[in-house]
């Protein structure tokens, strides 16, 4: 599936417990995102990423604004539209939440296996566990992997729909910094081959300077919008050390 455009137009959200005093946890967010871009979501804890990216998927629902994902308007859609939508994105976590007790194969191919399908789906499965390089993984339980192990087998996972739109929450933060790097690594390959959108929410800059675009949230506005420029010889941390994310 080719990658979907997104924008998001005056978007709000306020969860019914947080008091008064809260910032809503997203204020009138407004941006647009090519299709196939890589984008960060960066700002500091509570800043609002994963509720922006959960709105964003169909997860949560905002209380205001409107959010275009393709061809659909998410803030309008009926359950079962909801369901189907779901279907055409792809979610990858901080904390992997892979089954303990199925194998990685298993894990890749979960999502399909409730639905009737004429593809093969274990077949599929294994050509995703090779695109994230763990061809030899196949049989592995979850506990038997490493950290950066398991995340690739939940992008797997996330790719097995063919999504149009890849939202990943912290995906490296439970990762040490080499690992975190591979983890990227991958993820802009596999949108360069596929092509899909990327939102990757995040805190850490490193993670952030990868991206071609960095939006910063603080108490859930939209604080920073800069597009991150790659020049050969490019001083990256000189760069980073500028951006200031932690609030
Ligand atoms: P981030 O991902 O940047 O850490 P979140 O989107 O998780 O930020 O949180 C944004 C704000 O919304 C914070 O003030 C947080 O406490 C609040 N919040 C997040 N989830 C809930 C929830 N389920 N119920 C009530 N408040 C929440």
């Amino acid at each position: 599936m080719s990658g979907f455009p997104v924008s998001l137009d005056g978007v709000s959200k306020r969860y019914p417990t947080a008091s008064a005093e809260v910032p809503a946890a997203l204020e009138s967010v407004t941006f647009a995102i090519d299709a196939g871009s890589m984008v960060a979501v960066a700002g500091p804890s509570g800043s609002g990423k994963s509720t922006l990216l959960h709105v964003v998927g169909g997860m949560d629902e905002s209380d205001s604004g409107s959010i275009r994902v393709g061809e659909r308007e998410v803030s309008s859609l009926s359950r079962k539209e909801q369901v189907a939508y779901r279907r055409t994105i792809g979610f990858v976590f901080q904390r992997f939440h892979l089954l303990p007790a199925l194998t990685a194969l298993d894990n890749v191919a979960a999502p399909l296996l409730p639905r009737h399908a004429d593809f093969d789906k274990l077949g599929r499965a294994r050509e995703l566990l090779g695109a994230v390089g763990l061809d030899g993984k196949a049989a592995t339980v979850p506990s038997r992997l490493s950290g950066g192990e398991q995340q690739r087998v939940a992008i797997a996972r996330a790719l097995i729909n063919d999504p149009g739109l890849l939202l990943a929450d912290e995906p490296s933060g439970n990762l040490d910094s080499a690992t975190s790097s591979e983890i990227i690594e991958l993820l802009l390959r596999l949108r360069d081959e596929r092509g899909m959108t990327v939102l990757v929410a995040t805190h850490d800059p490193v993670v952030a300077a990868r991206c071609e675009r960095i939006i910063t949230l603080r108490d859930g506005r939209v604080v920073d919008d800069v597009a991150v420029e790659r020049k050969a010889g490019d001083n990256l941390l000189g760069r980073i050390g500028r951006l200031d994310l932690r609030g």
